[in-house]
């Protein structure tokens, strides 16, 4: 099957977010190869950004946030070229189902049909973070 994650912007769920930045502080967002194929092509070295821990690629954490996440103001350094993890929040996948993380603030604004149309992608995505340490091995995506 050919890979779903070449158009991010697909993967933006559609809802009332008020980016209050409570999803970039304490969290470790796993990463998929494309994101850290558009990440590296902005001029991020693979180590500056990320950590691989339990066969898994996540986004670093500085001072208790995303290495990405500026405080003074609240917002994203990369957010158009954020990993497709962070578009998909507030859907994550337990393993068993895919549902709205209740620390979302406005987890109540998410439509039934934006579940119904991520949902299969929420748990795809579970699958194919753990390839990730794979691909960037055979791709070179690693390298200094
Ligand atoms: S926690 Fe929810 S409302 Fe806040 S930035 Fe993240 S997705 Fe948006
Ligand atoms: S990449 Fe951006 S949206 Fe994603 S956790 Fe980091 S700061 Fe938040």
């Amino acid at each position: 099957m050919s890979s779903p994650w070449r158009s991010p912007e697909f993967f933006e769920v559609r809802f009332k977010c008020i980016k209050c930045g409570i999803c970039c502080i304490g969290t470790e967002m796993e990463l998929l190869p494309e994101d850290i194929e558009r990440i590296t092509a902005l001029g991020y070295r693979l180590g500056e950004f990320a950590v691989e821990r339990g066969g898994v690629y996540r986004l670093k954490n500085v001072d208790g946030h995303c290495v990405f996440y500026d405080p003074a103001t609240s917002s994203c350094k990369i957010y158009p070229h954020r990993p497709i993890g962070c578009r998909l929040y507030p859907l994550v996948f337990d393993g068993r189902e895919v549902y709205v993380d209740r620390t979302c603030p406005t987890w109540r604004t998410v439509p039934r049909r934006e579940i119904e149309r991520l949902g299969p992608y929420v748990k795809r995505f579970v699958e194919d973070v753990r390839a990730t340490p794979i691909v960037v091995r055979l791709r070179g995506l690693g390298r200094p």
